[in-house]
């Protein structure tokens, strides 16, 4: 893909000390057009960081057809930068986009737009213990049209933010609040997507756990409010009696790639993998029996994040004495060793941009 290229004459300031999560952004982004008059996508460009126009009746603002994906370009020791299958974030995009109704974004285009712009960027990845560059890929219609169907022109864009350890403290177990009035997903719904849909159903109950003293929602099955989903930004495995639990990818749970790479080293450290329908009853129950040996959620941001309290109707289950898990931090220290270099990558899990 050929992409244009406007350069800016005042180049940011980096950030100095503690970066957080989603604090800074780059001096360029990604952003292609898609006019299905124009016979789809176009005018690839690269361009500096900054507000974009839109009409007012641009249907993202009114009906919400927006995708998105998240995923990181981490420097190595040795100077080297690299993606963390890329591939399964492209496949995903374009899942999500087939559900609501967007055209699909080749993974030439998802990989290239990304590959160009980390290149450029490339004195932005932060090289400090836990730091990546965070990278959004994204699109959303923009047809003026105060109508009900799927839109005829869109905006992918790529944006990105260099990002600190999600814990500045290293791993460390967060309180979880198990809801059971609001859900996230239902079977035949977007629960599979990563779209802002989905996210803006979640805050009520986000609020809800804080104003509690919990820090994110594990959801519960939307049809029965019964078996555990997944929590917050993030899928969760447990466990148990040394197996390990984690719910199936069935429509309403999104297919981590954290989750997946977690998965397959597990099964090839000789876990028992139970990708099945968990009851919080039965959960509560192994904790009460001190079979719940640990627990923690996955995704890119956090990479893995240990639970150290679930809270359902009342009662409080703390796991672990609310201490980082074994399984947990070693599961921590291996993905993260892939992802920065620093182990081998025994599964080819990794893309060096060139
Ligand atoms: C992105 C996301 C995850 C984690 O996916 P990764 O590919 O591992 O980053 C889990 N759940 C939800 C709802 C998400 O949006």
């Amino acid at each position: 893909m050929e992409m244009k290229f406007e350069a800016r004459s005042d180049l940011k300031e980096k950030p100095q000390g503690a970066l957080g999560f989603g604090k800074y952004y780059t001096d360029y982004m990604a952003v292609v057009d898609y006019d299905e008059d124009q016979g789809g996508f176009h005018d690839a460009r690269i361009v500096p960081f900054g507000p974009i126009e839109l009409n007012p009746a641009s249907m993202v603002l009114h009906y919400a057809q927006e995708t998105f994906e998240g995923l990181k370009a981490y420097k190595t020791k040795d100077g080297r930068i690299l993606l963390f299958r890329p591939e399964k974030n492209a496949a995903r995009f374009a899942n999500s986009n087939d559900r609501l109704s967007m055209p699909k974004v080749s993974e030439e285009m998802f990989i290239g737009a990304i590959e160009e712009l980390v290149k450029l960027e490339k004195d932005w990845i932060p090289t400090g213990e836990g730091e990546s560059l965070y990278i959004r890929p994204y699109m959303f219609a923009t047809e003026a049209q105060v109508g009900v169907h799927p839109a005829k022109s869109y905006k992918f864009m790529v944006i990105c933010s260099p990002v600190g350890a999600y814990y500045p403290e290293g791993v460390a177990p967060v309180k979880i609040w198990v809801e059971d009035e609001y859900v996230r997903a239902a079977p035949g719904g977007t629960g599979f997507t990563k779209c802002g849909g989905n996210y803006a159903g979640s805050l009520k109950a986000q609020e809800k756990a804080e104003a509690h003293g919990y820090t994110q929602v594990l959801w519960l099955d939307g049809v029965n409010r019964k078996y555990v989903e997944e929590v917050g930004s993030m899928n969760v495995m447990f466990v148990i009696d040394n197996k390990i639990y984690t719910a199936p990818i069935e429509g309403t749970v999104l297919p981590g790639v954290t989750r997946d790479s977690i998965l397959h080293i597990l099964k090839d450290w000789g876990y028992e993998i139970h990708e099945e329908h968990l009851a919080i009853e039965d959960l509560m129950q192994a904790a009460r029996e001190g079979r719940l040996q640990e627990a923690f959620g996955t995704g890119t941001a956090a990479v893995v994040s240990p639970v150290g309290e679930l809270c359902y109707k009342g009662e409080k289950a703390v796991i672990n004495n609310f201490e980082t898990g074994p399984l947990t931090q070693k599961v921590y220290d291996t993905l993260t060793g892939i992802q920065w270099g620093d182990l081998e990558d025994k599964y080819g899990w990794t893309r060096e941009v060139k």
